[in-house]
């Protein structure tokens, strides 16, 4: 069971019992105790960038903690498939034709939405195996998109969008914008569809993302820094991107069949429970309310933020090729750059270096680079390098591929 960490540090300071795991703390009792369980609740608030979580029993929140998911998967494969397309058209040996070589042809969802599933999934099966007899409570997001726009939309509307009755998208947005340039305002001129959000900048192809202007208006004058398209783009919050509620459908199906036994919840009711209990509007305090407790009479000052951290750069070759140089590549720094332990110290272990405790985040000549808590480099008081002396480091914990940050609530 769960205890204070008042009873953790006597049961330490006394020897009955040990540090099982740093993170989360996890002790181990030495002598043999009775069967002396409590129902516990345990509350996840799924979401596309934070995953709430909580742990309570008997009005007694027990734990709370955030994980927070990678955002950064797609454009990291985007990275992938040009380096990939250029090694490919730069290196002319024969490779041998490939074919129905493709995971899309069976159960297959995109690389960032799977990665935030199974992250979803890991953490809830982790906190289940942490608690005994523990009773699940999840809720998930329900989204209507085409109800989201349109609040009376029923029956065949929903296979005849906004857009049914015209030539192509394009010809709907000249329609909406009465055939107008939105930048001069004028009529009668040559018209094209611009993206207000660039799609490279993470824009959708929706109708609501585009927007007419004249061929004259649709230059680079305005593209640029300080230009009209760019304010546009500050305001972004004109335009609805919707790019979280296909993920909280799929990631509601998929939690639907893996766990049967969990008690779902759908949000509306969340935020009133919250208010009444007087929490502020977080996600590990939604999870709290989630778990099911009406009123609270003992809560903690500290919760537990989650973060994935990389510990290695994988690719195999340089962005940038090196065909036509002069010289070939003899000292290739990129193995280097990629050191992943040296001297008994591997990367994202947590050390204390000058009276302050982080995280390594890299290694250079007997040396590492140490991050503290609030993202900013441990350095020696009045020295500009951020090499650390090896020596000077004292280790505390290995962390693996995540990091753990206690920070206080407010
Ligand atoms: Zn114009």
């Amino acid at each position: 069971m769960p205890c204070t960490q008042r009873k953790a540090r006597l049961l330490l300071k006394t020897g009955k019992a040990k540090i099982y795991k740093y993170n989360p703390f996890t002790i181990q009792l030495k002598y043999v105790t009775g069967e002396n369980k409590q129902e516990c609740h345990v509350g996840i608030d799924t979401g596309s960038k934070y995953i709430g979580l909580a742990v309570t029993s008997e009005n007694k929140v027990l734990f709370k903690g955030e994980v927070e998911l990678r955002q950064d998967v797609k454009s990291k494969i985007d990275t992938k498939r040009i380096y990939r397309r250029s090694r490919r058209n730069r290196k002319t040996r024969y490779r041998r034709c490939r074919f129905l070589n493709r995971k899309r042809f069976g159960k297959w969802l995109p690389p960032s939405l799977q990665n935030r599933i199974n992250h979803t999934f890991k953490w809830i099966d982790k906190l289940c195996s942490f608690i005994p007899e523990s009773i699940l409570h999840i809720e998930v997001g329900k989204f209507d998109i085409a109800k989201m726009i349109n609040s009376e939309v029923h029956s065949v509307d929903y296979s005849q969008g906004q857009t049914y009755g015209y030539q192509g998208e394009r010809y709907f947005i000249f329609a909406r914008d009465n055939y107008t340039c939105q930048v001069c305002g004028e009529r009668n001129k040559p018209l094209q569809t611009h993206h207000i959000i660039y799609v490279s900048n993470g824009g959708t192809n929706r109708v609501d993302n585009q927007i007419t202007v004249c061929k004259n208006c649709h230059n680079s004058t305005n593209h640029k820094n300080g230009g009209i398209f760019y304010k546009w783009q500050k305001e972004h919050k004109k335009v609805k991107q919707y790019k979280e509620p296909p993920f909280m459908n799929v990631l509601r199906q998929q939690i639907l069949n893996q766990y049967p036994q969990a008690l779902i919840t759908y949000g509306f009711e969340t935020t009133i429970k919250r208010k009444n209990i007087g929490l502020e509007k977080t996600h590990y305090n939604d999870a709290i309310v989630i778990s099911g407790v009406s009123t609270i009479s003992e809560n903690l000052h500290e919760w537990l933020l989650i973060r994935q951290f990389r510990k290695k750069k994988r690719s195999l070759h340089e962005g940038v090729p090196r065909k036509g140089r002069k010289e070939p590549n003899r000292i290739q720094k990129r193995n280097s750059k990629n050191t992943p332990y040296y001297r008994g110290f591997y990367l994202n272990d947590k050390v204390s270096v000058f009276g302050k405790s982080g995280y390594i985040t890299g290694f250079t000549n007997s040396g590492a680079y140490v991050k503290g808590v609030d993202g900013e480099y441990i350095v020696l008081p009045n020295k500009s390098y951020k090499r650390v002396n090896i020596a000077s480091l004292k280790f505390i914990c290995h962390n693996n591929n995540w990091q753990y940050i206690t920070k206080n609530a407010v």
